[in-house]
Protein backbone atom coordinates (compact mmCIF):
# COMPACT_ATOMS: atom_id res chain seq x y z
CA UNK A 1 0.00 0.00 0.00
CA UNK A 2 1.59 3.44 -1.18
CA UNK A 3 0.08 6.73 -1.74
CA UNK A 4 -0.98 5.27 -5.23
CA UNK A 5 -2.11 2.45 -4.60
CA UNK A 6 -4.78 1.92 -7.10
CA UNK A 7 -8.60 0.54 -6.53
CA UNK A 8 -7.99 -3.04 -8.12
CA UNK A 9 -4.70 -3.79 -5.54
CA UNK A 10 -6.19 -2.39 -2.33
CA UNK A 11 -5.16 -5.03 0.23
CA UNK A 12 -8.45 -6.98 1.15
CA UNK A 13 -9.03 -10.40 3.37
CA UNK A 14 -12.03 -11.82 4.97
CA UNK A 15 -12.02 -11.31 8.05
CA UNK A 16 -11.93 -14.90 10.56
CA UNK A 17 -15.39 -14.41 12.42
CA UNK A 18 -13.96 -15.92 15.53
CA UNK A 19 -11.12 -14.09 15.71
CA UNK A 20 -12.97 -10.92 15.39
CA UNK A 21 -15.47 -12.03 18.38
CA UNK A 22 -12.62 -12.61 20.59
CA UNK A 23 -11.17 -9.43 19.93
CA UNK A 24 -14.50 -7.75 20.74
CA UNK A 25 -14.35 -10.01 24.01
CA UNK A 26 -10.81 -8.64 25.10
CA UNK A 27 -11.68 -5.14 24.18
CA UNK A 28 -14.72 -4.98 26.02
CA UNK A 29 -13.05 -6.60 29.37
CA UNK A 30 -9.99 -4.60 29.14
CA UNK A 31 -12.61 -1.32 28.87
CA UNK A 32 -14.49 -2.40 32.04
CA UNK A 33 -10.88 -2.90 33.75
CA UNK A 34 -9.81 0.13 32.86
CA UNK A 35 -8.61 2.33 35.68
CA UNK A 36 -9.06 5.77 34.49
CA UNK A 37 -10.64 7.87 31.31
CA UNK A 38 -7.20 7.95 29.92
CA UNK A 39 -7.50 4.03 29.69
CA UNK A 40 -10.58 3.87 28.79
CA UNK A 41 -9.79 5.72 25.89
CA UNK A 42 -6.78 3.81 24.79
CA UNK A 43 -9.38 0.82 24.09
CA UNK A 44 -11.87 3.12 22.41
CA UNK A 45 -9.18 4.11 19.78
CA UNK A 46 -8.00 -0.14 19.44
CA UNK A 47 -12.10 -0.18 19.09
CA UNK A 48 -11.72 2.41 15.98
CA UNK A 49 -8.66 1.01 14.46
CA UNK A 50 -10.32 -2.43 14.36
CA UNK A 51 -13.91 -1.05 13.01
CA UNK A 52 -11.97 1.00 10.35
CA UNK A 53 -10.41 -2.60 9.47
CA UNK A 54 -13.43 -4.46 9.30
CA UNK A 55 -15.30 -1.29 7.31
CA UNK A 56 -12.90 -1.42 4.99
CA UNK A 57 -13.22 -4.92 4.01
CA UNK A 58 -17.04 -4.81 4.03
CA UNK A 59 -16.93 -1.91 1.79
CA UNK A 60 -14.80 -3.64 -0.70
CA UNK A 61 -17.03 -6.44 -0.84
CA UNK A 62 -19.59 -4.33 -1.10
CA UNK A 63 -18.63 -2.39 -4.13
CA UNK A 64 -17.32 -5.52 -5.46
CA UNK A 65 -20.67 -7.24 -5.57
CA UNK A 66 -22.32 -3.60 -6.78
CA UNK A 67 -19.98 -3.83 -9.85
CA UNK A 68 -20.81 -7.40 -10.65
CA UNK A 69 -23.47 -8.69 -9.17
CA UNK A 70 -23.60 -11.90 -11.71
CA UNK A 71 -20.32 -13.60 -10.07
CA UNK A 72 -21.00 -16.24 -7.68
CA UNK A 73 -17.31 -15.66 -5.41
CA UNK A 74 -18.27 -11.94 -5.18
CA UNK A 75 -21.73 -12.49 -4.11
CA UNK A 76 -20.23 -14.89 -1.46
CA UNK A 77 -18.24 -12.36 0.08
CA UNK A 78 -20.84 -9.48 0.28
CA UNK A 79 -23.56 -12.25 1.75
CA UNK A 80 -20.39 -13.54 4.18
CA UNK A 81 -20.52 -9.62 5.49
CA UNK A 82 -24.41 -9.72 5.60
CA UNK A 83 -24.60 -12.93 7.18
CA UNK A 84 -22.21 -11.90 10.54
CA UNK A 85 -23.25 -8.31 11.03
CA UNK A 86 -25.99 -8.96 13.11
CA UNK A 87 -23.40 -11.06 15.28
CA UNK A 88 -20.77 -8.35 15.01
CA UNK A 89 -23.67 -5.54 15.81
CA UNK A 90 -24.55 -7.56 18.74
CA UNK A 91 -20.75 -7.48 19.86
CA UNK A 92 -21.06 -3.51 19.40
CA UNK A 93 -23.99 -2.98 21.24
CA UNK A 94 -22.65 -5.08 24.62
CA UNK A 95 -19.10 -2.81 24.10
CA UNK A 96 -21.44 0.73 23.57
CA UNK A 97 -23.26 -0.27 26.92
CA UNK A 98 -20.43 -0.20 28.62
CA UNK A 99 -18.64 3.01 27.45
CA UNK A 100 -22.60 5.27 27.89
CA UNK A 101 -22.42 3.68 31.61
CA UNK A 102 -18.79 4.75 32.47
CA UNK A 103 -17.66 6.40 35.09
CA UNK A 104 -15.60 8.22 33.31
CA UNK A 105 -18.17 9.05 30.70
CA UNK A 106 -18.19 13.05 31.11
CA UNK A 107 -13.94 12.72 30.57
CA UNK A 108 -15.03 10.78 27.87
CA UNK A 109 -17.37 13.11 25.83
CA UNK A 110 -15.10 16.33 26.13
CA UNK A 111 -12.88 14.29 24.33
CA UNK A 112 -14.37 12.94 21.92
CA UNK A 113 -17.18 15.34 21.75
CA UNK A 114 -20.89 15.06 22.58
CA UNK A 115 -22.34 13.80 19.56
CA UNK A 116 -21.00 10.49 19.11
CA UNK A 117 -22.70 9.57 22.29
CA UNK A 118 -26.10 10.82 21.37
CA UNK A 119 -25.25 8.42 18.30
CA UNK A 120 -24.12 5.61 20.49
CA UNK A 121 -27.60 6.09 22.69
CA UNK A 122 -29.62 6.13 19.67
CA UNK A 123 -28.09 3.16 17.92
CA UNK A 124 -28.72 1.04 21.30
CA UNK A 125 -32.34 1.47 20.55
CA UNK A 126 -31.91 -0.10 17.53
CA UNK A 127 -30.87 -3.69 17.92
CA UNK A 128 -31.17 -6.80 20.36
CA UNK A 129 -29.82 -10.09 19.40
CA UNK A 130 -33.65 -11.42 19.19
CA UNK A 131 -33.61 -9.60 16.00
CA UNK A 132 -30.06 -11.07 14.67
CA UNK A 133 -32.45 -13.32 12.27
CA UNK A 134 -34.57 -10.98 10.93
CA UNK A 135 -31.63 -8.66 9.78
CA UNK A 136 -30.14 -11.23 7.85
CA UNK A 137 -33.61 -11.79 6.32
CA UNK A 138 -34.08 -8.51 5.47
CA UNK A 139 -30.10 -8.14 3.70
CA UNK A 140 -30.96 -11.00 1.38
CA UNK A 141 -34.54 -9.47 0.68
CA UNK A 142 -32.49 -6.41 -0.69
CA UNK A 143 -29.92 -8.15 -2.39
CA UNK A 144 -32.61 -10.05 -3.69
CA UNK A 145 -34.20 -6.49 -5.30
CA UNK A 146 -30.89 -5.70 -6.80
CA UNK A 147 -29.74 -8.61 -8.06
CA UNK A 148 -33.64 -8.45 -10.13
CA UNK A 149 -33.61 -4.90 -10.90
CA UNK A 150 -29.67 -5.27 -12.02
CA UNK A 151 -29.96 -8.40 -14.27
CA UNK A 152 -33.42 -6.83 -16.42
CA UNK A 153 -33.38 -6.52 -19.63
CA UNK A 154 -35.11 -4.10 -21.59
CA UNK A 155 -35.32 -4.67 -25.04
CA UNK A 156 -36.18 -1.03 -27.39
CA UNK A 157 -35.17 -0.80 -30.89
CA UNK A 158 -33.06 -3.60 -31.25
CA UNK A 159 -30.96 -2.67 -28.95
CA UNK A 160 -30.83 -4.74 -25.12
CA UNK A 161 -30.68 -1.90 -23.01
CA UNK A 162 -30.39 -2.28 -18.57
CA UNK A 163 -32.64 -0.07 -16.60
CA UNK A 164 -29.93 1.98 -16.22
CA UNK A 165 -29.30 3.17 -19.97
CA UNK A 166 -33.26 3.21 -21.18
CA UNK A 167 -33.33 6.05 -19.26
CA UNK A 168 -30.85 8.26 -21.33
CA UNK A 169 -33.79 7.74 -23.90
CA UNK A 170 -36.52 9.39 -21.13
CA UNK A 171 -35.32 13.01 -22.65
CA UNK A 172 -34.80 12.13 -26.42
CA UNK A 173 -36.37 15.20 -28.32
CA UNK A 174 -38.80 12.96 -30.72
CA UNK A 175 -41.82 12.52 -28.65
CA UNK A 176 -42.31 8.33 -29.96
CA UNK A 177 -39.26 7.32 -28.81
CA UNK A 178 -39.64 9.27 -25.30
CA UNK A 179 -43.05 7.08 -24.89
CA UNK A 180 -41.49 3.86 -26.17
CA UNK A 181 -38.62 3.93 -23.73
CA UNK A 182 -41.02 5.04 -20.98
CA UNK A 183 -43.04 2.07 -22.14
CA UNK A 184 -40.05 -0.82 -22.41
CA UNK A 185 -39.21 0.04 -19.02
CA UNK A 186 -42.59 -0.45 -17.72
CA UNK A 187 -42.75 -3.58 -19.70
CA UNK A 188 -39.48 -5.06 -18.39
CA UNK A 189 -40.84 -4.35 -14.40
CA UNK A 190 -44.35 -5.36 -15.53
CA UNK A 191 -42.40 -8.23 -16.37
CA UNK A 192 -41.46 -9.20 -12.84
CA UNK A 193 -43.85 -7.38 -10.42
CA UNK A 194 -45.44 -10.01 -8.55
CA UNK A 195 -41.83 -10.71 -7.51
CA UNK A 196 -41.28 -7.36 -6.75
CA UNK A 197 -44.71 -7.29 -4.68
CA UNK A 198 -43.72 -10.27 -2.79
CA UNK A 199 -40.15 -9.01 -1.55
CA UNK A 200 -41.69 -5.77 -1.14
CA UNK A 201 -44.72 -7.31 1.00
CA UNK A 202 -41.79 -9.53 3.40
CA UNK A 203 -39.30 -6.64 4.07
CA UNK A 204 -42.22 -4.72 5.56
CA UNK A 205 -43.39 -7.47 7.56
CA UNK A 206 -40.17 -8.33 8.60
CA UNK A 207 -39.52 -4.85 9.53
CA UNK A 208 -42.35 -4.19 11.28
CA UNK A 209 -41.76 -7.20 13.90
CA UNK A 210 -37.79 -6.23 14.47
CA UNK A 211 -39.43 -2.75 15.77
CA UNK A 212 -42.46 -4.73 18.10
CA UNK A 213 -39.88 -7.15 19.11
CA UNK A 214 -37.82 -4.28 19.93
CA UNK A 215 -40.78 -2.52 21.28
CA UNK A 216 -41.65 0.37 19.02
CA UNK A 217 -45.14 0.17 18.14
CA UNK A 218 -44.39 0.19 14.46
CA UNK A 219 -41.85 0.41 11.84
CA UNK A 220 -41.04 4.05 11.57
CA UNK A 221 -39.71 5.05 14.92
CA UNK A 222 -36.86 2.11 14.51
CA UNK A 223 -36.54 3.75 11.03
CA UNK A 224 -35.92 7.22 11.89
CA UNK A 225 -33.29 5.84 14.90
CA UNK A 226 -31.83 3.72 11.56
CA UNK A 227 -31.02 6.57 10.34
CA UNK A 228 -29.45 8.18 13.01
CA UNK A 229 -31.76 10.87 13.10
CA UNK A 230 -30.76 12.82 16.80
CA UNK A 231 -32.64 16.24 16.24
CA UNK A 232 -35.90 15.59 14.62
CA UNK A 233 -38.62 13.16 14.16
CA UNK A 234 -41.77 12.14 11.96
CA UNK A 235 -44.27 15.30 12.98
CA UNK A 236 -41.20 17.48 11.62
CA UNK A 237 -40.98 15.80 8.56
CA UNK A 238 -45.09 16.00 8.22
CA UNK A 239 -45.12 19.33 8.40
CA UNK A 240 -41.92 19.86 6.09
CA UNK A 241 -43.90 17.55 3.19
CA UNK A 242 -47.31 20.03 3.76
CA UNK A 243 -44.70 22.80 3.12
CA UNK A 244 -43.35 21.28 0.06
CA UNK A 245 -47.12 20.70 -0.89
CA UNK A 246 -48.35 24.39 -0.04
CA UNK A 247 -45.14 26.47 -1.98
CA UNK A 248 -43.36 24.18 -3.94
CA UNK A 249 -46.01 22.06 -5.72
CA UNK A 250 -47.87 25.18 -7.04
CA UNK A 251 -44.82 26.24 -8.67
CA UNK A 252 -43.53 22.81 -10.14
CA UNK A 253 -47.28 22.61 -11.45
CA UNK A 254 -46.30 26.06 -13.35
CA UNK A 255 -42.84 24.76 -14.46
CA UNK A 256 -45.06 21.74 -16.09
CA UNK A 257 -47.57 23.82 -17.78
CA UNK A 258 -44.21 26.18 -19.47
CA UNK A 259 -42.23 22.99 -20.29
CA UNK A 260 -45.70 21.50 -21.89
CA UNK A 261 -45.98 25.21 -24.08
CA UNK A 262 -42.29 24.86 -24.94
CA UNK A 263 -42.84 21.29 -26.74
CA UNK A 264 -46.28 22.01 -27.97
CA UNK A 265 -48.20 19.75 -26.76
CA UNK A 266 -51.76 19.99 -25.43
CA UNK A 267 -52.02 16.13 -23.47
CA UNK A 268 -48.83 16.56 -21.49
CA UNK A 269 -48.28 13.46 -19.83
CA UNK A 270 -45.07 11.29 -17.97
CA UNK A 271 -42.84 10.85 -20.58
CA UNK A 272 -42.96 14.44 -21.66
CA UNK A 273 -41.41 15.31 -18.22
CA UNK A 274 -37.81 14.87 -18.60
CA UNK A 275 -37.57 17.49 -21.33
CA UNK A 276 -37.88 21.58 -21.82
CA UNK A 277 -37.82 22.00 -25.40
CA UNK A 278 -37.99 20.56 -28.78
CA UNK A 279 -34.13 19.89 -28.55
CA UNK A 280 -34.02 17.41 -25.77
CA UNK A 281 -32.09 17.25 -22.80
CA UNK A 282 -29.05 18.81 -23.85
CA UNK A 283 -25.86 16.21 -23.15
CA UNK A 284 -22.17 16.39 -22.59
CA UNK A 285 -20.47 16.44 -25.95
CA UNK A 286 -18.21 13.60 -25.42
CA UNK A 287 -17.49 10.11 -23.97
CA UNK A 288 -16.50 8.88 -20.53
CA UNK A 289 -12.77 9.54 -21.03
CA UNK A 290 -13.47 13.19 -22.72
CA UNK A 291 -16.04 14.07 -19.69
CA UNK A 292 -12.93 13.03 -16.92
CA UNK A 293 -10.85 15.14 -18.73
CA UNK A 294 -13.23 17.92 -18.40
CA UNK A 295 -13.87 17.48 -15.04
CA UNK A 296 -9.97 17.50 -14.54
CA UNK A 297 -9.77 21.21 -15.89
CA UNK A 298 -13.00 21.90 -13.79
CA UNK A 299 -11.79 21.01 -10.83
CA UNK A 300 -8.38 22.90 -11.25
CA UNK A 301 -10.35 25.88 -11.62
CA UNK A 302 -12.26 25.52 -8.54
CA UNK A 303 -8.92 25.23 -6.35
CA UNK A 304 -5.72 23.21 -5.08
CA UNK A 305 -7.79 21.10 -3.13
CA UNK A 306 -10.14 20.32 -5.49
CA UNK A 307 -7.63 19.60 -8.36
CA UNK A 308 -5.84 17.61 -5.86
CA UNK A 309 -8.70 15.45 -4.71
CA UNK A 310 -9.80 14.68 -8.31
CA UNK A 311 -6.35 13.81 -9.88
CA UNK A 312 -5.97 11.21 -6.96
CA UNK A 313 -9.70 9.45 -7.46
CA UNK A 314 -8.30 9.30 -11.29
CA UNK A 315 -4.66 8.16 -11.03
CA UNK A 316 -5.93 5.87 -8.48
CA UNK A 317 -9.25 4.31 -10.27
CA UNK A 318 -11.30 4.97 -7.45
CA UNK A 319 -14.47 5.81 -10.08
CA UNK A 320 -16.05 3.10 -11.90
CA UNK A 321 -18.77 5.52 -14.08
CA UNK A 322 -20.02 3.29 -17.28
CA UNK A 323 -22.93 1.15 -17.07
CA UNK A 324 -22.10 -2.97 -17.63
CA UNK A 325 -24.51 -5.48 -17.67
CA UNK A 326 -24.98 -6.97 -14.42
CA UNK A 327 -23.99 -3.72 -12.29
CA UNK A 328 -26.37 -2.68 -9.77
CA UNK A 329 -28.12 0.82 -10.80
CA UNK A 330 -27.88 4.27 -9.76
CA UNK A 331 -24.50 6.15 -8.23
CA UNK A 332 -22.99 6.14 -4.65
CA UNK A 333 -20.17 7.09 -2.89
CA UNK A 334 -18.84 5.11 -0.54
CA UNK A 335 -15.02 4.99 0.89
CA UNK A 336 -12.78 2.44 2.48
CA UNK A 337 -11.66 4.03 6.07
CA UNK A 338 -8.31 2.29 6.35
CA UNK A 339 -6.63 3.63 3.36
CA UNK A 340 -8.63 7.21 3.43
CA UNK A 341 -9.96 7.12 0.51
CA UNK A 342 -13.65 7.47 -1.62
CA UNK A 343 -15.26 5.41 -4.17
CA UNK A 344 -17.30 6.83 -6.52
CA UNK A 345 -19.78 4.21 -8.72
CA UNK A 346 -22.37 5.49 -11.33
CA UNK A 347 -24.32 4.28 -14.77
CA UNK A 348 -23.34 6.98 -17.39
CA UNK A 349 -25.66 6.34 -20.18
CA UNK A 350 -24.80 9.65 -22.37
CA UNK A 351 -27.10 12.06 -21.34
CA UNK A 352 -26.83 15.30 -19.03
CA UNK A 353 -27.33 12.52 -16.17
CA UNK A 354 -23.66 12.15 -16.39
CA UNK A 355 -22.53 15.25 -15.51
CA UNK A 356 -26.01 15.51 -12.67
CA UNK A 357 -24.64 12.09 -11.25
CA UNK A 358 -20.92 12.48 -11.57
CA UNK A 359 -20.49 16.22 -9.72
CA UNK A 360 -22.96 14.65 -6.85
CA UNK A 361 -20.80 11.64 -6.26
CA UNK A 362 -17.87 14.17 -6.22
CA UNK A 363 -19.28 16.33 -3.64
CA UNK A 364 -20.17 12.94 -1.28
CA UNK A 365 -16.63 12.30 -2.29
CA UNK A 366 -15.01 15.86 -1.90
CA UNK A 367 -16.88 15.69 1.84
CA UNK A 368 -15.01 12.48 2.85
CA UNK A 369 -11.43 13.24 1.54
CA UNK A 370 -11.87 16.70 3.38
CA UNK A 371 -12.90 14.88 6.75
CA UNK A 372 -10.66 11.90 6.16
CA UNK A 373 -8.97 12.69 9.91
CA UNK A 374 -11.57 13.15 11.82
CA UNK A 375 -11.78 10.44 14.51
CA UNK A 376 -14.27 8.63 15.76
CA UNK A 377 -15.63 7.41 12.67
CA UNK A 378 -18.92 8.59 13.11
CA UNK A 379 -17.70 11.58 12.33
CA UNK A 380 -16.49 10.98 9.01
CA UNK A 381 -20.05 11.23 7.52
CA UNK A 382 -22.87 12.82 8.75
CA UNK A 383 -26.60 11.92 8.76
CA UNK A 384 -27.72 11.53 5.38
CA UNK A 385 -29.92 14.69 4.85
CA UNK A 386 -26.48 16.75 5.47
CA UNK A 387 -24.34 14.52 3.25
CA UNK A 388 -26.98 15.45 0.48
CA UNK A 389 -25.72 18.93 0.97
CA UNK A 390 -22.50 18.55 0.22
CA UNK A 391 -23.32 16.54 -3.43
CA UNK A 392 -26.61 18.63 -4.10
CA UNK A 393 -24.66 21.73 -3.08
CA UNK A 394 -21.61 21.37 -5.50
CA UNK A 395 -24.26 20.49 -8.80
CA UNK A 396 -24.74 24.14 -8.11
CA UNK A 397 -21.79 25.43 -7.67
CA UNK A 398 -20.15 23.68 -10.65
CA UNK A 399 -22.45 26.18 -12.89
CA UNK A 400 -19.79 28.27 -13.67
CA UNK A 401 -17.88 25.46 -15.49
CA UNK A 402 -21.02 23.84 -17.17
CA UNK A 403 -19.76 25.13 -20.49
CA UNK A 404 -16.62 22.78 -20.41
CA UNK A 405 -18.85 19.75 -20.47
CA UNK A 406 -22.44 21.10 -22.97
CA UNK A 407 -20.62 24.49 -24.66
CA UNK A 408 -23.24 26.55 -26.46
CA UNK A 409 -25.89 24.34 -24.25
CA UNK A 410 -24.53 25.39 -21.12
CA UNK A 411 -27.46 27.96 -20.16
CA UNK A 412 -30.31 25.51 -21.15
CA UNK A 413 -28.56 22.85 -19.11
CA UNK A 414 -28.91 25.15 -16.01
CA UNK A 415 -31.81 26.40 -16.35
CA UNK A 416 -33.34 22.53 -16.91
CA UNK A 417 -30.67 21.61 -13.76
CA UNK A 418 -32.72 24.14 -11.44
CA UNK A 419 -36.20 23.52 -12.95
CA UNK A 420 -35.92 19.61 -12.44
CA UNK A 421 -34.44 20.75 -8.74
CA UNK A 422 -37.76 22.43 -7.92
CA UNK A 423 -39.83 19.21 -9.68
CA UNK A 424 -38.03 16.67 -7.79
CA UNK A 425 -39.17 17.89 -4.39
CA UNK A 426 -42.85 17.23 -4.66
CA UNK A 427 -41.50 13.90 -5.80
CA UNK A 428 -39.40 13.62 -2.97
CA UNK A 429 -42.36 14.49 -0.67
CA UNK A 430 -44.42 11.73 -2.43
CA UNK A 431 -42.20 9.02 -1.64
CA UNK A 432 -41.55 9.89 1.72
CA UNK A 433 -45.18 10.31 2.64
CA UNK A 434 -45.60 6.93 1.19
CA UNK A 435 -43.52 4.92 3.03
CA UNK A 436 -45.23 6.82 5.98
CA UNK A 437 -48.21 5.51 5.01
CA UNK A 438 -46.47 1.54 4.12
CA UNK A 439 -45.32 1.27 7.76
CA UNK A 440 -48.53 2.34 9.60
CA UNK A 441 -49.97 -0.11 7.89
CA UNK A 442 -48.01 -3.06 7.57
CA UNK A 443 -50.65 -5.73 6.73
CA UNK A 444 -51.79 -3.59 3.90
CA UNK A 445 -52.28 -6.23 0.35
CA UNK A 446 -50.41 -5.38 -2.39
CA UNK A 447 -53.26 -3.52 -4.24
CA UNK A 448 -53.96 -1.28 -1.11
CA UNK A 449 -50.17 0.02 -1.46
CA UNK A 450 -50.74 0.65 -5.28
CA UNK A 451 -53.56 3.14 -3.91
CA UNK A 452 -51.52 4.41 -1.38
CA UNK A 453 -49.04 5.36 -4.36
CA UNK A 454 -51.39 7.13 -6.26
CA UNK A 455 -53.08 8.89 -3.32
CA UNK A 456 -49.32 10.65 -3.08
CA UNK A 457 -49.28 11.27 -7.00
CA UNK A 458 -52.68 13.45 -5.93
CA UNK A 459 -51.32 15.30 -3.86
CA UNK A 460 -47.68 16.13 -4.92
CA UNK A 461 -47.69 15.14 -8.54
CA UNK A 462 -50.83 16.37 -10.12
CA UNK A 463 -49.92 17.20 -13.26
CA UNK A 464 -48.95 13.44 -13.91
CA UNK A 465 -50.57 11.75 -16.33
CA UNK A 466 -49.08 8.06 -18.09
CA UNK A 467 -49.56 7.06 -21.21
CA UNK A 468 -50.25 3.71 -22.74
CA UNK A 469 -47.69 2.25 -19.42
CA UNK A 470 -50.46 -0.29 -17.34
CA UNK A 471 -47.69 -0.82 -14.45
CA UNK A 472 -46.95 2.84 -13.98
CA UNK A 473 -50.45 3.77 -14.31
CA UNK A 474 -51.70 0.99 -11.85
CA UNK A 475 -49.62 2.94 -8.87
CA UNK A 476 -46.01 0.69 -9.09
CA UNK A 477 -43.78 3.33 -10.52
CA UNK A 478 -42.41 3.79 -6.97
CA UNK A 479 -41.27 -0.14 -7.11
CA UNK A 480 -37.90 1.25 -9.53
CA UNK A 481 -37.16 3.80 -6.54
CA UNK A 482 -34.46 1.81 -4.94
CA UNK A 483 -34.65 3.62 -1.64
CA UNK A 484 -37.90 2.37 -0.91
CA UNK A 485 -36.65 -0.93 -0.52
CA UNK A 486 -32.90 -0.52 0.67
CA UNK A 487 -33.06 2.63 3.08
CA UNK A 488 -36.34 3.44 4.74
CA UNK A 489 -37.24 7.21 5.07
CA UNK A 490 -34.04 7.95 3.21
CA UNK A 491 -35.37 10.11 0.86
CA UNK A 492 -36.70 13.19 2.66
CA UNK A 493 -32.97 13.62 3.07
CA UNK A 494 -32.69 14.80 -0.34
CA UNK A 495 -35.41 17.32 -0.35
CA UNK A 496 -34.17 18.74 3.09
CA UNK A 497 -30.75 18.69 1.43
CA UNK A 498 -31.99 20.61 -1.74
CA UNK A 499 -33.67 23.27 0.22
CA UNK A 500 -29.96 24.12 1.46
CA UNK A 501 -28.32 23.06 -1.94
CA UNK A 502 -30.63 25.86 -3.21
CA UNK A 503 -29.59 28.36 -0.59
CA UNK A 504 -26.17 27.77 -1.36
CA UNK A 505 -26.95 28.80 -5.25
CA UNK A 506 -28.62 31.61 -3.85
CA UNK A 507 -25.61 33.02 -2.11
CA UNK A 508 -23.24 31.99 -4.65
CA UNK A 509 -25.13 34.47 -6.75
CA UNK A 510 -24.18 37.16 -4.72
CA UNK A 511 -20.99 35.84 -3.18
CA UNK A 512 -19.04 33.03 -5.21
CA UNK A 513 -15.56 33.32 -3.00
CA UNK A 514 -17.66 33.32 0.73
CA UNK A 515 -19.94 30.60 -0.65
CA UNK A 516 -16.96 28.82 -1.78
CA UNK A 517 -15.61 28.84 1.61
CA UNK A 518 -18.80 27.97 3.51
CA UNK A 519 -19.05 25.05 1.16
CA UNK A 520 -15.45 23.94 2.30
CA UNK A 521 -15.67 24.59 6.20
CA UNK A 522 -18.81 22.40 6.15
CA UNK A 523 -17.47 19.53 4.70
CA UNK A 524 -14.48 19.59 6.63
CA UNK A 525 -17.27 19.34 9.54
CA UNK A 526 -17.93 16.17 8.49
CA UNK A 527 -20.57 14.24 10.47
CA UNK A 528 -19.36 15.89 13.97
CA UNK A 529 -22.25 17.43 14.47
CA UNK A 530 -26.18 16.41 14.16
CA UNK A 531 -27.80 18.04 11.00
CA UNK A 532 -29.50 21.22 12.52
CA UNK A 533 -26.25 22.06 14.24
CA UNK A 534 -24.13 21.31 11.11
CA UNK A 535 -26.45 24.10 9.52
CA UNK A 536 -26.13 26.79 12.13
CA UNK A 537 -22.15 26.32 12.26
CA UNK A 538 -22.09 27.59 8.53
CA UNK A 539 -24.83 30.18 8.52
CA UNK A 540 -27.40 27.85 6.40
CA UNK A 541 -31.38 28.59 6.99
CA UNK A 542 -33.26 25.63 8.65
CA UNK A 543 -35.47 23.98 5.86
CA UNK A 544 -38.43 22.67 8.75
CA UNK A 545 -39.06 26.62 8.61
CA UNK A 546 -41.46 27.03 6.15
CA UNK A 547 -40.52 30.92 5.40
CA UNK A 548 -36.79 29.19 4.71
CA UNK A 549 -38.95 27.27 1.56
CA UNK A 550 -40.82 30.08 0.47
CA UNK A 551 -37.88 32.57 -0.33
CA UNK A 552 -35.56 29.77 -1.96
CA UNK A 553 -39.19 28.84 -3.95
CA UNK A 554 -39.51 33.05 -5.06
CA UNK A 555 -35.72 33.29 -5.60
CA UNK A 556 -35.94 30.30 -8.18
CA UNK A 557 -39.39 31.63 -9.60
CA UNK A 558 -38.24 35.05 -10.91
CA UNK A 559 -34.59 33.61 -12.04
CA UNK A 560 -37.12 31.22 -13.80
CA UNK A 561 -39.04 33.89 -14.67
CA UNK A 562 -41.89 32.20 -13.40
ZN1 LIG B 1 -26.15 11.57 -2.74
Amino acid sequence: MTQDTRFSELPYSRPVLDAVQSANTELLATFQAAQSADEQAAVLDAWEAQRRSFQTNASLASVRFSQDTTSPAVREEKEFFDNIHPTILGDKIRFLEAVLGSDHRPALESKMGGHVFRLWESELTTFRDEIADDKRTESSLTNRYNTLLAGLKVPFQGTEHTLSTIRGLFGDADRSVRLGATQAQAAALGGVSGELDEIFAELVTVRDRMARRLGYDSYTPLGYREMSRTDYGPAEVAAFRDAIQQTIVPLAARIRQRQAGAIGVSDYAFHDEAIRDLKGSPKPAGDHDWMLDRAEEMFRKMGGDFEQFFSMMRKRDLLDLKSRPGKTGGGFCTSFEEYEVPFIFANFNGTQDDVNVFTHECGHAFQAYTSRSLRPREYLWPTYEACEIHSMGLEFLTYPHMDLFFGDDATRFRTGHLESALTFLPYGAAVDGFQHQIYKTPGAAASDRLAQWQEMEARFLPWRRYVDTPYFEGGRLWQRQRHIYNRPFYYIDYCLAQVCALQLWSRARKDRPGTMALYRELCALGGSKPFTALLSAVGLDNPFDPDVIARVASEAAEALDL
